[in-house]
């Protein structure tokens, strides 16, 4: 076996026991418990864990994701934050080799995960998360690690708070309460400091297109379930509309019919996430939360910038 695939290996061990700290440090920040002291224990009965039923994934794959004590089901969340931690670790080992880039943006994708964990759970993000998330943006281009400078770094910082509490506040003038909360001008304000202006606009850009890309399915779930037939057949054909695009000759009427179409669904999807937040309905989550959209775009300029931008401009 050689060097690097040693380290590899090391660096995906490393990713699989820091997202298993994730995972505690998300519940707990949640909870208001201390981080360091109790020990890992099942949340369901209160046992303490023995260190051969606390590897990560491995003792959830051994325990048939089930509590040694009490046997009740343990949470998909463990092994998938863990899993997902070190595949990002690996893929920036990959990517950047063993430097200081890496190291940087090993810490962002850990701060990226705290982030989707509080959004998804609970529909809040942490202060102390994206405060991290500002600093780790500012000290990436302060150390010359990224591709924009300093003056950009701070400059996408403030037109990135700015321009979110814009929005944020616009939405006070169709349904009375914020857009989105501020947590989520604050993940902006440090994806600003870390991309710049430019790729923060695309970043808000392609998180919409991701929010609706998971809508419409969940939506459509969601209108079969309540036998909502009129709703599921709208998506239907706008889904329809969106493949048929491709299809026809773009000076033809039916082109025009497509795109209308497409926009009556997207209006359809802005309408229920609005109506989501409103009623502030969890367990009838039918979108994707705005954070966990925000970062997993971030992830995709970081690697895909160039790609993304050839094909909205072709
Ligand atoms: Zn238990």
């Amino acid at each position: 076996m050689d060097i690097n695939t040693l380290i590899a290996i090391f660096v995906f061990a490393t990713g699989l026991c820091i997202g298993s700290f994730l995972n505690v440090v998300a519940l707990r920040g949640l909870s208001g418990e201390s981080i360091v002291f109790p020990p890992s224990k099942c949340p369901k009965c209160g046992k303490k864990l023995n260190w051969y039923t606390n590897i990560p994934v491995i003792s959830y794959i051994f325990l048939l994701g089930k509590c040694q004590f009490c046997k009740k089901p343990i949470s998909l969340q463990y092994p998938i934050v863990e899993a997902a931690n070190a595949i990002l670790y690996l893929i920036m080992f990959l990517s950047f080799g063993l430097s200081l880039k890496t190291l940087f943006l090993c810490a962002i994708s850990s701060i990226f995960i705290l982030i989707c964990i509080t959004d998804f759970k609970e529909q809040v993000v942490l202060d102390v998360h994206t405060y991290i998330l500002i600093a780790l943006g500012l000290l990436y281009n302060i150390l010359h690690l990224g591709s924009i400078t300093i003056l950009e770094s701070i400059l996408g910082l403030i037109a990135g708070y700015l321009i979110f509490e814009l929005f944020a506040h616009l939405g006070t003038l169709f349904i009375k309460t914020r857009a989105f909360g501020e947590g989520d001008t604050l993940i902006a304000v440090g994806l600003g400091a870390l991309l710049g202006l430019k790729m923060l606009i695309l970043c808000a850009f392609l998180s919409l297109i991701l929010q609706a890309f998971f809508a419409i399915p969940m939506l459509f779930v969601k209108y079969v379930k309540k036998k909502n037939f009129s709703g599921a057949s709208a998506i239907f054909i706008a889904v329809a509309g969106i493949v048929s695009l491709k299809l026809v000759n773009p000076d033809s009427t039916y082109y025009f019919a497509c795109l209308l179409a497409i926009c009556a669904i997207l209006l359809l999807c802005l309408f229920e996430i609005l109506r989501n937040l409103k009623n502030k309905t969890s367990e009838s989550l039918s979108y994707m939360p705005f954070g966990p959209a925000m970062v997993v775009s971030a992830l995709l300029v970081i690697f895909f910038s160039k790609q993304i931008i050839g094909i909205f401009i072709g």
